[in-house]
């Protein structure tokens, strides 16, 4: 029997190291942001206290008087805001934004645009539909062995392309206050789960006592043996990553935490230290990106996000295909184009580098690997695979009788 495997297509590659040295040739983090940006006259114990950050944040439009001249179709979205995503920027990554560029990166993934009122077809309010798995309010229990546990509305700062954005920020009807006890009581009725994931919104916006709380309660329960943080709360305000919150890390490790970097710019000399101090508290750190059109789709911006990522200390986990969320046609990109620079990565950098490409399928079927195509075909007795380059490989199905190395002499004599 022979297996034809499906043909997608396989990207000519070969052009990818003049391309890149474009963006950061012979990165450095000396090329890094780095400072206090626009609020240089800010005192440094306030820019560097995370409730500076929060109680400075741009939430409506007028904070944008003195600073950035918003186009018509930001001006709109910024509107907008207050029936679908909350806004909410901290002047700490509001530095970020190339403030003569209306198609900076950074710009695109905070500041609304108009197009987020347009809704697609294919577009839903719970993408990933995580309605369907929730026992408790704010508790997903999909896979069998894991939850998904939400525990605030809140965030930093609003990512435009949130796949929660039906519940994040309470902009919507939703309505959603996370009910810990009914949650906490679950999780230890139900013997099967062995992992929780902590999100929301964001975990690290609640107050340490709180933090501190949900995961000394957490390690309390005997069959719990894995704990996760999912949070942007480091690219939007390092500052949060305090000396104190890294000892409740330390005191309930070990912890896994997710961060969230779309864009090299991202990767500023704050961050880097803020990852500093959580890996020394043993903090394992990965990193999940998402692919955005007109922000990382392309092979230099992942190039340079992912090398930035591992000199943190941070290696790149998930890629993930934009969840079909309402209003989010204008960043989702198509997922070929997914594939292909997937297929621009694998071998032409360490596999350290390389995040899984994953779908998140609509209606709850979990995240899916989508991968280029290396293998071509298997046949009764071989895999016929295709390298980097393209070319082709064959590779044994099983291991055939071994032969004694003297009983390989007497067949030669
Ligand atoms: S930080 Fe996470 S939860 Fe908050 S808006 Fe961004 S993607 Fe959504």
């Amino acid at each position: 029997m022979t297996f034809n495997i499906s043909k997608t297509t396989f990207y000519e590659v070969n052009i990818i190291f003049t391309k890149s040295e474009k963006m950061y040739p012979r990165d450095h983090v000396d090329n890094w942001y780095k400072g206090q940006g626009l609020w240089a006259d800010t005192p440094e114990q306030n820019w560097q206290t995370w409730q500076w950050q929060m109680s400075n944040r741009f939430v409506k439009l007028e904070h944008f008087q003195n600073y950035l001249q918003l186009t018509p179709e930001e001006e709109e979205g910024c509107r907008y805001a207050n029936h679908k995503l909350l806004l909410a920027i901290t002047p700490y990554y509001f530095n970020l934004i190339d403030r003569n560029d209306p198609e900076c990166p950074i710009r695109k993934q905070v500041i609304p645009r108009k197009q987020e009122t347009f809704v697609a077809p294919e577009e839903l309010l719970d993408p990933v539909g995580e309605e369907e798995t929730m026992p408790v309010k704010g508790l997903v229990h999909r896979y069998p062995d894991r939850v998904l546990f939400l525990v605030t509305p809140h965030c930093a700062s609003y990512c435009r392309y949130c796949t929660r954005s039906r519940l994040v920020s309470n902009a919507q009807d939703y309505d959603f206050h996370p009910d810990y006890e009914s949650a906490l009581k679950y999780i230890s009725e139900h013997t099967e789960i062995r992992d929780v994931l902590l999100s929301g919104g964001d975990p690290l916006i609640l107050p340490n006592r709180k933090i501190a709380d949900l995961l000394a309660r957490l390690r309390a329960i005997p069959h719990i043996e894995f704990i996760r943080i999912g949070s942007r709360v480091p690219v939007f305000m390092p500052q949060r990553i305090t000396p104190e919150l890294c000892e409740i890390f330390k005191e309930h490790g070990p912890i896994f935490m997710s961060i969230h970097t779309n864009h090299p710019k991202e990767c500023t000399v704050e961050l880097k230290e803020a990852c500093k101090r959580l890996l020394s508290a043993c903090v394992v750190l990965g990193n999940q990106s998402v692919l955005l059109k007109g922000v990382n789709d392309n092979i230099d911006t992942l190039l340079s996000l992912n090398h930035r990522l591992l000199q943190m200390g941070v290696r790149p986990y998930y890629l993930y295909q934009c969840d079909l969320i309402t209003g989010s046609a204008h960043l989702r990109t198509d997922v070929a184009k997914g594939i292909e620079l997937i297929q621009k990565l694998r071998g032409f950098t360490t596999g350290y580098a390389i995040p899984q490409y994953v779908i998140d399928a609509p209606g709850g079927g979990g995240k899916i690997p989508i991968n280029p195509e290396y293998v071509k075909e298997v046949t009764e007795t071989e895999i016929v695979m295709r390298n980097f380059q393209g070319e082709e490989y064959r590779y044994p199905l099983k291991p055939s009788k071994p032969l004694s190395l003297i009983q390989q002499e007497c067949n030669l004599s």
